[in-house]
């Protein structure tokens, strides 16, 4: 097998970056989260390194739910990306962690009072507005706190389906998130926006989906763009000066994968965007993107410990795991495929296709289907899933009271927790139990 995101096979052991896979297992345990700074780096830097080229007051916001923590806030930061937050929760954390107030955006479509007011009294760069309830709720949260002209976009519901999962497609009709654009609300929208001192209308949003491998969407979506600001300015003269095209881009999960050069997403919507703007007259504004899994998905691989392997003749062969939908729930969510190795029978064939279970309390609690591994696969080999980087940490749960893993970061020449693992008395550290029982 041909290995790339900074892994690696030496003396049969799977390295990843600098460090030996078998021996982060032995050190830290097993189920593990294992980060590569190096490639997430590199990823921030060539979606920057676009953007300089291409549109230099662009922004690049890492889309926070993709993977959160204080660590991941300090290598974005430094990157000279801003991020994307969609919770008070995600919005602390990053404050907490030093990012500048004016490099965070508020996403979410039902975003409270309280959320709301933490974003207004910290100055964020944006707020993403999803719909008319969360204008009045703006609006009720500005009065009080005697503010006016509050930083934000709209959110737009273009009706384009991308060729992705369903659960992650996200500007089609039948969709919760944004203003529908043929309906009209969009424009009410804007207008309402734009005759109110309360706020600034600084520009557009739509996110297509996740995981897009065709650059052609994001192109469609320039004229989208272009189509409903030209609009805007003919009805009252208002000028947009930044057109959010949100994430997506696909990122290499098993074999056949096939991700675009990530400066090409900024490449066609910059080239796109300037003729468009050409043929309307229209200023060109300042792009923003808002990559999540593109960062950190390939730079991600979980470890985990084999308990045992289960042949069931002419069916299949199942080798359980040390972990399972509780640190990785998306093969259980979208029957989502991965890529397994054997770290420490790396250098050997990998020709048994398998399925790898979970140890949750449940038929669906699966990690992949039709992995390869090698075929004497058994008890106590460390099996690595390879792009565990994006929507795997921050969406594990304590499913059946399991602890959720502790993430190690490598690469660039250091080893160190990021997020310590979860022990038995932090799962039992909020349960009471009330006088009457
Ligand atoms: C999830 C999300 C993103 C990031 O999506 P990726 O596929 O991880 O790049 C960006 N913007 C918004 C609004 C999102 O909801």
């Amino acid at each position: 097998m041909e290995l790339k995101n900074g892994l690696s096979v030496k003396n049969g052991h799977l390295y990843i970056a600098d460090a030996d896979a078998c021996a982060l297992a032995q050190k830290y345990g097993t189920p593990l989260y294992v980060m590569n700074q190096e490639h997430i780096r590199k990823r921030c830097r060539e979606l920057r390194g676009a953007m300089d080229k291409y549109c230099p007051e662009g922004r690049v916001m890492f889309a926070s739910k993709a993977f959160m923590n204080k660590a991941m806030c300090r290598i974005a930061a430094s990157e000279g990306l801003g991020m994307d937050v969609v919770s008070g929760g995600e919005l602390y954390t990053a404050l907490s962690a030093g990012v500048p107030a004016d490099m965070l955006e508020l996403h979410g479509n039902n975003k409270t009072v309280e959320e709301i007011e933490m974003a207004v009294k910290n100055n964020i760069y944006r707020i993403i507005i999803d719909n008319f309830d969360e204008i009045d709720r703006i609006k009720e949260v500005a009065q009080r706190l005697h503010r006016t002209r509050i930083p934000v976009e709209i959110r737009l519901r273009p009706g384009i389906e991308a060729h992705t999962h369903e659960a992650v497609q996200t500007a089609n009709l039948d969709c919760k998130f944004g203003f529908n654009i043929a309906s009209g609300e969009a424009m009410e929208a804007a207008l309402r926006l734009c005759s109110d001192d309360t706020f600034e209308l600084c520009g557009i949003h739509c996110h297509i989906g996740s995981q897009i491998f065709e650059l052609a969407p994001f192109a469609v979506l320039c004229e989208h763009f272009i189509t409903f600001a030209d609009r805007l300015r003919a009805a009252n003269g208002c000028v947009l000066h930044d057109f959010n095209f949100g994430g997506g881009f696909g990122v290499w999960y098993t074999q056949g994968d096939a991700p675009q050069e990530l400066g090409d997403y900024i490449r066609i919507i910059t080239q796109t965007l300037r003729e468009l703007c050409q043929k309307h007259s229209y200023p060109m504004p300042a792009i923003t993107v808002e990559p999540g899994r593109s960062i950190v998905g390939e730079a991600g691989v979980t470890l985990y410990t084999v308990g045992g392997v289960k042949d069931i003749p002419g069916v299949r062969t199942y080798v359980s795991v040390d972990g399972g939908m509780f640190d990785n729930p998306r093969c259980a969510l979208y029957g989502s495929k991965y890529t397994a190795v054997c770290a420490n029978k790396a250098d050997r064939e990998h020709d048994r296709v398998v399925t790898v279970a979970g140890k949750c309390c449940e038929s669906g609690d699966l990690i992949t289907k039709d992995a390869l591994v090698p075929a004497d696969i058994s008890t106590n080999d460390i099996l690595a899933i390879l792009t565990t980087g994006a929507y795997n940490y921050t969406m594990a749960s304590n499913y059946n009271r399991n602890g959720i893993p502790a993430v190690v970061l490598v690469g660039c020449g250091h080893e160190g927790i990021i997020v310590r693992r979860q022990t038995y008395d932090d799962l039992i550290s909020h349960d009471e139990i009330p006088d009457f029982l």
